[in-house]
């Protein structure tokens, strides 16, 4: 069974060498008498920001535990369930949840493992669009900031796992949308393939108000935080009368040793703007409301999804540590078998 573990905690920018592969056996069988447990074989994981914090020991309040160092890491992926002791879960069942960075991963009253019904879409979209990024970005625009049609929505990251769908959901809500992103390739992909209204490259614009400024003229009324840092002090500057900003993510913040302070907060209270964090955790019950509409939006061609596939194991550290570095073009996962 080769599994990546992590070999140390991290401190500032995560690197390959943060982690390393290992290989051991594993029975490929629940062992007799073991109650709720299922024996996955992995077929794909994903790479996901908020692992950051969970390679650091963590010394404020988080909602996620740290890995432990010595042991694999784990987080999000799809699998096909070997054998199960658990009355949820037979052989052959196809799922996505929580699993290891290994090959065979045993895991006893798993909290999320979910049954995959729609088998006629690629299964690697389990990790994003029809996984967890796709609750997020779900939730967060529909239940989080309620948009109306015409109004002004601004994502960051949005080319990423989550940004790409929030873009495509907004257009589907009839709003305005504009998207930033580091790359040419990028901003191409927001204007081209994700219909975004208009784009631009955040590393290629001096002054973030500016640029913001130019593209939202008559200012903004959704912001889909994922980046944090000066893009949102830019953004307050920027926000409407009765705007809302979904905090999503900030992804600037995750490597810093002290996270940079916020200026422009004050802007919260003239314009009575409300800024809320939220978690895709607590929206899982809409999973079933979700994929109604997910589902024939992929089958019609209204939504389209980017997914940048590692091959292997083997090349999974490169992978998580390239979101920060934006190496990733969509959705980063790894293909394990
Ligand atoms: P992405 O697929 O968007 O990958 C990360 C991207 O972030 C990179 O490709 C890069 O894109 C951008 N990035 C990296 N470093 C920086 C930086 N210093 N400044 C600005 N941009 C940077 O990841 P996800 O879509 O999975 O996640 C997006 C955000 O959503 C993250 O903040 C994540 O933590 C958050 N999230 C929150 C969830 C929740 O439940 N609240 C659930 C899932 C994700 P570029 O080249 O454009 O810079």
């Amino acid at each position: 069974n080769k599994r990546v573990i992590l070999s140390n905690y991290v401190t500032g920018f995560p690197k390959e060498s943060d982690m390393k592969i290992t290989s051991g056996s594993i029975k490929l069988k629940v062992a007799e008498g073991s109650k709720d447990t299922v024996l996955l074989k992995n077929l794909y994981l994903s790479c996901d920001p908020y692992m950051r914090w969970r390679m650091s020991k963590l010394d404020r309040p988080s909602f996620v535990d740290s890995f432990h160092p010595g042991e694999p890491i784990n987080g999000y992926g799809v699998a096909k369930v070997l054998d199960s002791t658990h009355p949820k879960y037979a052989k052959d069942d196809l799922v996505w949840g929580s699993t290891g960075w290994e090959e065979y991963s045993l895991v006893t009253a798993p909290q999320l493992l979910i049954k995959i019904q729609h088998t006629d879409v690629p299964l690697s979209y389990y990790t994003g669009i029809l996984g967890m990024p796709g609750v997020t970005a779900y939730a967060g625009l529909y239940e989080v900031c309620s948009p109306k049609k015409g109004e002004y929505v601004y994502v960051s990251a949005a080319s990423g796992a989550v940004g790409q769908l929030v873009g495509q959901f907004a257009k589907l809500a009839g709003c305005y949308v504009v998207g930033s992103a580091g790359s040419k390739e990028k901003v191409d992909l927001l204007k081209n393939k994700f219909g975004f209204d208009d784009a631009f490259n955040y590393k290629e614009e001096p002054d973030l108000d500016a640029a913001l400024k130019r593209c939202f003229p008559q200012g903004i009324d959704i912001y889909f935080e994922n980046v944090g840092g000066k893009m949102l002090d830019a953004v307050l500057l920027n926000m409407r009368l009765r705007g809302r900003i979904a905090v999503c993510g900030m992804i600037s913040q995750y490597n810093l040793e002290k996270p940079e302070g916020v200026h422009n907060l004050e802007q919260l209270i003239g314009k009575r703007i409300r800024l809320e964090g939220f978690l895709a955790g607590d929206y899982y019950h809409l999973y079933p409301k979700f994929l109604e509409l997910v589902i024939p939006a992929i089958r019609e061609g209204k939504m389209v999804y980017v997914e940048d596939i590692a091959e292997g194991l083997e090349n999974a550290p490169a992978a998580l540590v390239g979101l920060f570095t934006g190496r990733n073009v969509g959705k980063q996962l790894v293909a394990v078998a």
